[in-house]
This record gives structure tokens, sequence and C-alpha cells, in this order.
């Protein structure tokens, strides 16, 4: 191993990224005996591992998601304060992906690597802001790494599911969210916007936003959708996970508008194609301009981009002068966008 070469004390193995020095895992795909994790969403929060480090706030959604955060023990790592892991030591800077999520800072030998995991830099009022780290080795997401994709401001599109609800008030306006992050942050955003009256909830999005709660949080009324009645539905906002809203299960809505909040409605096939009305973009990820910006930001002169999307990134990467490498993880799909 040689801290310059970063390849040799961050090393891809069977099970994803695995820190030699420190001798754990970083977001692996399948158990482990020591799991580092940056957030809780299903593609970096596996179930099975044996110890888990993370946030306060990542292991209480794990426990919640998947019944228990580890089999043996967790242990939690505030924002900003610095453990001893093995030979290394690790720091967790605010993502602002989704609440507890973060970056993953090791320092070894006098260099220091930067791991993501998801995030974003735009506002988000259910989370800490993104923390920039200056750092020697960057690894990336790419989810949304094409110059197409400029997500704008998330005000703009709550803006615009209001002004839907005034035009359409007998409809009741059923809109697609990822149950752990989008919904929480569709809700705090209509609360900032002046909407007071309560959000129905389909079933699968309770839990997070109860977690969200015990963190202090504040979303206002929530009440469950099944088993309200069809007059409470009429003009009433109703989030249910992407995959219900084409379902029987909106159908029961009275003439229901359906929308979907997620950084891929800005491609208008994919709204067409879902079936939705209402397109709302809003975005958990960074867009390109946030990802390019974040690379040089950062300092780092060498980036590792994960998640997909790698091509036009690396491009860029490599086109700037410094040292790109698309790092195949598997089992790293976009649950949420
Ligand atoms: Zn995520
Ligand atoms: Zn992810």
């Amino acid at each position: 191993m040689h801290p310059e070469r970063f390849e040799s004390w961050l090393a891809i193995d069977t099970r994803g990224l695995y820190c030699r020095p420190g001798g754990f895992h970083i977001d692996p795909h399948s158990p482990v005996n020591r799991a580092v994790i940056t957030h809780a969403h299903s593609d970096h929060a596996r179930a099975g591992h044996d110890h888990v480090l993370a946030t306060r706030e990542t292991l209480a959604l794990m426990k919640t998601r998947l019944g228990t955060a580890a089999k043996l023990g967790t242990q939690t790592l505030p924002y900003g304060e610095t453990l001893q892991v093995g030979d290394v030591t690790v720091t967790l800077a605010p993502a602002g992906h989704v609440l507890g999520s973060a970056q993953i800072v090791i320092e070894w030998r006098g260099r220091r690597a930067v791991i993501s995991g998801d995030y974003k830099r735009s506002a988000d009022p259910t989370n800490p802001p993104f923390e920039l780290v200056p750092c020697d080795l960057l690894v990336t997401e790419a989810t949304f790494a094409l110059p197409v994709f400029s997500h704008g401001d998330a005000r703009g599109e709550v803006a615009k599911l209001l002004k839907s609800l005034k035009q359409f008030p007998e409809r009741a306006h059923v809109v697609g969210v990822y149950g752990l992050g989008k919904c929480q942050r569709l809700i705090a955003l209509l609360r900032e916007a002046g909407y007071v009256e309560p959000i129905y909830l389909h079933g699968a999005l309770a839990a997070c936003c109860e977690v969200y709660e015990s963190f202090g949080i504040e979303l206002g009324a929530l009440k469950p959708a099944t088993g309200a009645k069809r007059e409470e539905l009429k003009g009433a906002i109703v989030l249910a996970p992407p995959s219900a809203i084409a379902e029987r299960w909106s159908r029961r809505m009275p003439d229901a508008l359906t929308a979907f909040a997620s950084g891929w409605m800005r491609v208008r096939a994919r709204a067409r194609q879902r079936g939705v009305e209402l397109p709302l973009v809003i975005s958990d990820h960074a867009d390109w301009r946030e990802l390019t910006r974040t690379i040089h930001e950062t300092g780092a002169h060498e980036i590792w981009v994960t998640h997909g999307r790698e091509d036009a990134l690396l491009h860029h990467i490599q086109s700037t002068g410094r040292v790109g490498r698309a790092l195949a993880l598997i089992g790293r799909e976009d649950e949420e966008s």
C-alpha cells in the first residue's frame, strides 16, 4: 500500500469499496464485518453487516427500514467528529442528500479521500447543507451526470403544484415521491410555501416521516390516505411511492391528477411514459453543474465516479487535467432520484 496510490489502499473487492488500512467497507452491497454507511437508501445501506458506523440519523433510518441496523453492534459518529479506525481517521461531513447522509472523509498518511455518497448542493429544509471538504481523491456519484440535467429551484416546482391545486380544487393531487428524503423534503417545502392543510400519506411513507419528526424536523399535519373519506381528498395533496401512482391505489382517489417529484422529470419522455400529468423536477442528487463544481472546488486531483452515467463526467474530468476512473460498483441503482 502506498498513500499516493489510492487504489492500493481503497480497493474494490467483491463486496464493494474496501479501505484496507481501516479494515472496513463503505456502503457494501453484501454483508461484511465492518461497514461505514453514507446514508440509509437501500442501494447503500444493506442488511446483515456485523458492525455499522454511521450518523445517528442514518442508524435510526436503517433500523426503521431494515428492522436492525447491524447484527452485532452500531457506532454513532456525529458530523465533524473524528474517529480513529484501524490506521486511518474517519470524519463524517454533511452530504445534503437525505436525513443523516454523510460524506466519508478518510485520512491516511497525509492523504485525504472523500467518498461523497449521494449528495446535492441545493437547499433542503430537512437537511444540513452539503459541506465542501478539500481532498486529494474524491469518489463522486454521477446519477445526473449529463449537461442536460439542470434541476433548477425546487421552490418553483412546489409553486407549480400549489397553482395546480387552485386550478383543480376538485381533484386529488397524487404525487409520487421516494419514501426516504423526497417525501419529507416535499412536505417541508410545501410548509415553507405556506401550505397548512393536512397532507395525506400512502401507508408506505409514514415510518420514515416519523423518524424525521423524531429528529425535530416539523412536517405539520399528516394523515393516512387509506381510510380517508373521498370528500376529504378532493383538492388534497396525497403522497405515494412512485410505484403506487399508476396503480389501482391512486384510482380510488377522486379524479386523481398524478404528479411525480424527481430529477428524471426533466426528461419529458419519462414523464409521459409514466403517465405523469404534472412533472415536478425536484432532485436529491447533484445536477451536472453541481457535480462539476464540486469536483473543481474540492481540489482533488483524482476523481472516481460511481452510479451509472460516468462517460460524460469522466470526459470532463480528463479534459481538466485530472485523473478519472469509473468505479463499477455492483448493486448501485438509484432507488431515489
Ligand atoms: Zn441515496
Ligand atoms: Zn445512491
